[in-house]
C-alpha cells in the first residue's frame, strides 16, 4: 500500500474507481507521475523511486537541466526531471515497459531515450 498525492494519481483512481462501479473493473496500472513549477525549475517525476539500488545522473544539475534515473535490479523504475521535459516524456516509457538498458548509454544525454526503450524486460 502506498498513499499518492498528486493531480494525476487522483484523477486516474477516479477513472478507475467510476469503471469499477460501472462493471468495467481493470488492474491499475498507470505510473505515477508528478509536476511542479517552482521558479524556473520545471520538476517532474515517474515512477516510485523508493527502494532503488542505482541512480544515474544524465545532464548536468551545473546547467539547471537534468535527470536522476532510478534503477532495481537493472531495471528503470523511475526518474526525476529538472528542466528535461524531452527525458521525462521519453523516460516514462522506459518505466512503464521496466526496460533494462545499457548504465553507459543511459548516461549519455546525447543518446535519446527513445532509442534505449528496446531492451524491455517482459517477466
Ligand atoms: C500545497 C499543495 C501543493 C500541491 N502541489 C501539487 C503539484 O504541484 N502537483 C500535483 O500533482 N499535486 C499537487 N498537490 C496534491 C494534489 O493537489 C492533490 O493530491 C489532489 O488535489 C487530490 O485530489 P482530490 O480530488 O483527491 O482531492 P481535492 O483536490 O482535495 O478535492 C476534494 C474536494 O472535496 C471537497 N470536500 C471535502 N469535504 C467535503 C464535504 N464533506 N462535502 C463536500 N465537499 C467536500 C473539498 O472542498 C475539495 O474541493 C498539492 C497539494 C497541496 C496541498
Amino acid at each position: 500500500m502506498v498513499r499518492l498525492e498528486s493531480v494525476q494519481n487522483a484523477v486516474d483512481m477516479a477513472t478507475a474507481a467510476a469503471k469499477a462501479i460501472c462493471g468495467e473493473a481493470e488492474p491499475y496500472r498507470s505510473p505515477p507521475w508528478f509536476w511542479s513549477n517552482q521558479y524556473d525549475l520545471r520538476l517532474q517525476t515517474v515512477g516510485l523511486s523508493a527502494g532503488h539500488d542505482e541512480a544515474i545522473l544524465r545532464g548536468s544539475p551545473a546547467d539547471r537541466s537534468f535527470s536522476v534515473i532510478y534503477l532495481k535490479h537493472g531495471r528503470v523504475i523511475a526518474l526525476d526531471c529538472v528542466n528535461a521535459v524531452r527525458e521525462f516524456v521519453q523516460g516514462r516509457k522506459l518505466v512503464e515497459k521496466r526496460v533494462s538498458p545499457d548504465r553507459r548509454l543511459l548516461a549519455d544525454s546525447t543518446i535519446p531515450m527513445n532509442d534505449l526503450s528496446g531492451s524491455a524486460i517482459t517477466t
